[in-house]
């Protein structure tokens, strides 16, 4: 039995046998294959040896033919790699000796030639890892070919996946009706992975650092996504506590979706709207179960899927169209494609720094096209019913109104066309970067709706990786300064007489919702599941006093200070509750 300890970022317990999953230029599981199919899985591993073989002669005879053959000569090295004993006989005696796939092989046995290589003072020589990474990358591919290859879309069978990490289009393409419980190397809880668990419901734990090396394959696996606690291999008696708190859990759950017909009514009558985050369409029912008074961000860019590409505007107007439909007569806010370069094409240029490199609105002035589509869709979906359009990563009015100006184009565009569509869809700002919290004033006036990204804002403003489990510890959603700048874009709301919500993942905890409504929001969006816990906290207590609560908190320099007075402010209705 061994205990691993992490962050927990969506509650919930599940037992289950580990799945593990690592990234080459695609994830790569790790499989236990039993003794009788050993020989079969190295055939499987020579056919994709040969297939490849095959296709880089192809390759080299084409070059020849049209280049010349000095430049063909690249291709010799790398069919002189691939058969060398070194990749394909140390490759063939890793699945034999360690029972495992052969893509796990293949990527052992890359981590070692990349080590030897590394060691060369040669700097040509240095330098053929990448000609390696090549016929290796090569080599999966011609493996993944295979039918009984699995998938992050063919799972096979319900199971715990342990990935180092996942990405938002990894996890668009999951097979999530299979996926029992997530655990990650990586993250944290604003870790889009964590936010796409707690909103299907599915428990997590992230930032375990190793937990790709420490549980082995098909073990069995007992996750705690409440506790952050993962247990591999656990002892009967660890496995009865964990079924004992799964049915506390569950009864819990039960309770709390009892209060989906309640108002989110503080004790003196201030009504708060509270709205559901969602990434997927089908989670749009979820919304309803929990109670959602509408979608208060839909992340579009979860339609791209792996694949990276980037619906039609017929495709989105049917999502977008059931989305308002489904969610009636509540509103719909779709937030415009958020991602980053890799959606343009693999072979576009990468970003060093792609959380401060060219994404999301700033993608606008490379390739407008694909927002030129998505705000097609979204103003004749408006027809249907309340959408609102957000803009995200807008640093300030100089790149809101290059947005706003290509929808008074497309608008221009629809009318000469003749196709119908709503005019005034509200638009609004998802207020993210810390220089558009510090200009809120300025950007008020020009959009119809404010809504503050808290998981980007407390990232850019603290900098600190939301991503990076080292520094998750200095990721303070109290910290003074993210409390100074809420109270400042709240101050520019309501000066100008503007809506404002939090969808950042702050919202769906109930001390700092009561936190954010003393600061004077009055509509927040989060995952599905966090409604009825945070609808119970607001219940609890007055606008009033909570409004006495954050303009105390203003003034004191620590988040542990602040938390502090929060918690002991809180403790009544919270002992209430207990
Ligand atoms: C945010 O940044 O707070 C937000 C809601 O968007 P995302 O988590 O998708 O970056
Ligand atoms: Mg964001």
């Amino acid at each position: 039995m061994i205990h691993l300890h992490g962050t927990g970022v969506s509650p919930g317990i599940a037992v289950g046998r580990a799945l593990v999953m690592e990234r080459d230029a695609a994830p790569v599981f790790r499989l236990t294959v039993p003794a009788e199919r050993l020989e079969a899985e190295v055939r499987r591993l020579e056919e994709a040896i040969g297939a490849s073989r095959e296709q880089l002669r192809g390759i080299k005879e084409r070059l020849s033919r049209e280049v010349g053959a000095p430049h063909a000569y690249i291709f010799d090295a790398h069919l002189l790699m691939l058969e060398d004993p070194l990749l394909r006989d140390r490759a063939g005696e890793i699945v034999r000796k360690e029972a495992v796939n052969a893509e796990w092989a293949l990527r052992s046995v890359s981590e070692s030639l990349h080590a030897l290589f590394s060691q060369f003072s040669d700097v040509y020589l240095r330098e053929r890892s990448t000609d390696l990474d090549d016929v290796i990358g090569r080599i999966q591919l011609n493996l993944r070919g295979s039918p009984d290859a699995p998938s992050l879309s063919r799972l096979p069978g319900p199971v715990v996946l342990v990935a180092g990490d996942l990405t938002p289009s990894e996890a668009a393409e999951l097979d999530w009706d299979r996926v029992l419980a997530i655990v990650t190397d990586v993250g944290s809880s604003t870790y889009h992975t964590a936010i796409i668990a707690r909103s299907l419901g599915i428990p997590a734990v992230a930032g375990l650092k190793e937990a790709t090396r420490q549980i082995p394959p098909g073990s069995l696996v007992a996750v705690d996504g409440t506790r952050g606690e993962v247990v591999v291999e656990p002892s009967g008696a660890a496995l009865e506590s964990f079924g004992a708190a799964r049915e506390v859990y569950r009864r819990e759950e039960e309770r709390l979706r009892g209060t989906r017909g309640l108002a989110a009514r503080t004790l003196d009558g201030v009504e708060v709207r509270l709205e559901a985050n969602v990434e997927f369409p089908e989670e749009a029912a979820t919304a309803q179960l929990y109670g959602a008074e509408g979608i208060g961000l839909f992340r579009s860019e979860y339609l791209l899927g792996r694949g990276l590409r980037f619906p039609t505007e017929e495709q989105q107007l049917d999502v977008y169209r059931r989305l308002v439909e489904q969610m009636h007569p509540h509103p719909v806010t779709v937030r415009t494609w958020d991602v980053g370069l890799e959606a343009l094409g693999p072979l576009g240029p990468s970003s060093p720094n792609p959380a401060l490199g060219e994404r999301a609105l700033r993608l606008l002035r490379r390739s407008p096209e694909p927002f030129r589509v998505q705000l097609r869709a979204l103003l004749r979906a408006g027809l249907q019913g309340p959408v609102r359009i957000m803009f995200p990563f807008v640093s300030g009015p100089g790149d809101l109104r290059l947005a706003l100006a290509l929808l008074e184009r497309v608008k221009a565009e629809l009318r000469a066309e003749g196709v119908a569509f709503r005019e005034d869809v509200p638009v609004g700002v998802n207020l993210e970067v810390p220089s558009a919290a510090v200009v809120a004033d300025l950007l008020a006036p020009e959009v119809d709706f404010f809504s503050v990204g808290t998981n980007d804002l407390i990232q850019y403003l603290l900098a600190v990786d939301r991503t990076d489990p080292r520094v998750s510890s200095l990721y303070e959603p109290l910290h003074p300064a993210v409390l100074r700048t809420l109270g400042r874009i709240a101050a520019a709301a309501e000066a100008h007489g503007r809506p404002l919500s939090v969808c950042g993942e702050m919202a769906g905890q109930p001390l700092e919702a009561v936190l954010l409504v003393g600061l004077g929001f009055r509509s927040l969006s989060m995952a599905p599941s966090a409604i009825p816990r945070v609808k119970e906290a607001l219940r609890a207590v007055r606008a009033g006093e909570a409004r006495v609560l954050a303009e105390r908190c203003l003034s004191l320099a620590t988040c542990a200070e602040i938390e502090a007075l929060v918690r002991a402010a809180l403790a009544p209705s919270e002992s209430a509750r207990a």
